[in-house]
């Protein structure tokens, strides 16, 4: 048997990254009562919001009301994304302290979603990472489409190990590897976690952030577990969909990611009857079930 790391860091990112791609605009007030419910959980990350342009991503136009807001929980880490220096320094002002920028691997996708090539993308974040860190702020980066890519099909490892490579140089402590579609393969996801490896990455660097389209993403993360990550993405409730695959299952469900690790004896710190009533607080809020299979399970398991 492979061995498998004892502690495991939950990085919810449901305020953010599924919020992002709900159609339904919450309300700023309900989204500082998600946040709150979900850094009372026991989770140590809660990523909260993005200071991107408010036209491009208006689900999160309010990302300043809802940063000042929240009750920061101690010990609890409140990171948001920003796309450009004009961002950090919005993101500076309301208080935030741990901020990421969102690359991709491929051409295709960094046009659509940055409006630039990968390197031009790249040339942007360094100032943006150069200027964190000398305020003395925590900064992840994110690598989107690792694995696949609605337009280019099956991408091509090394080119994810050189936009990797470029986020480590520029100062990034943490670097997120996205299945955005959610159809990575687990032997996309070992050879990847290889090559990076041989390339000098190692797990402590890295993080993974996977989609359940397919139905992979659990097992994608054992694999990654087996591997040394230590690090997984998740979303409560498994919240936002797949914006590039007409699905209604996007992110990994922070409660299934949860259920698989405390069943492997494996910590989290997270308690988990307290994420799912929360997922199913916002399920009624948003006005449809959760897609997390194990969150709609849970009533009629007598639970609660
Ligand atoms: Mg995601």
């Amino acid at each position: 048997m492979p061995t498998l790391p004892k502690v495991v860091h939950v990085y919810e990112v449901g305020p953010r990254d599924g919020l992002q791609n709900e159609p339904t605009i919450l309300a700023t007030d309900l989204k500082v009562e998600l946040i709150n419910r979900l850094s009372a959980t026991g989770l140590a990350t809660v990523e909260a919001s993005s200071f991107v342009r408010p036209d491009l991503v208006p689900q999160l136009a309010d990302a300043a009301e809802v940063m000042s807001g929240i009750t920061r929980a101690p010990g609890v880490r409140y990171p948001v994304l920003v796309p450009n220096v004009r961002g950090l320094e919005r993101a500076t002002e309301c208080g935030v302290t741990d901020v990421a920028v969102f690359a991709s691997a491929t051409e295709s996708f960094a046009q659509r979603n940055l409006g630039c090539s990968v390197r031009e993308s790249l040339a942007m974040f360094a100032p943006v990472v150069e200027q964190a860190r000398a305020s003395q702020l925590g900064v992840r980066g994110y690598v989107s489409m690792c694995f696949r890519d609605p337009w280019e099909g099956d991408v091509d490892p090394r080119k994810v190990v050189d936009v990797v490579g470029a986020l480590a140089e520029q100062g990034c402590e943490q670097i997120s590897l996205g299945d955005t579609i959610g159809a990575a393969t687990g032997e996309q996801v070992t050879t990847l976690l290889a090559m990076l490896s041989d390339a000098g990455v190692g797990p402590d660097l890295l993080a993974m952030h996977f989609h359940d389209t397919y139905g992979q993403a659990l097992a994608n993360t054992l694999l990654s577990l087996e591997f040394g990550i230590t690090t997984i993405d998740a979303s409560a409730g498994g919240l936002g969909g797949c914006p590039f695959a007409k699905s209604a299952t996007g992110n990994l469900a922070t409660e299934e990611l949860v259920w698989m690790l405390h069943g492997l004896g494996i910590e989290t710190g997270v308690d988990l009857p307290a994420l799912v009533a929360t997922s199913l607080w916002l399920a009624g809020e948003l006005g449809r079930p959760s897609p997390s299979a194990l969150v709609r399970a849970w009533p009629m398991e007598n639970h609660e």
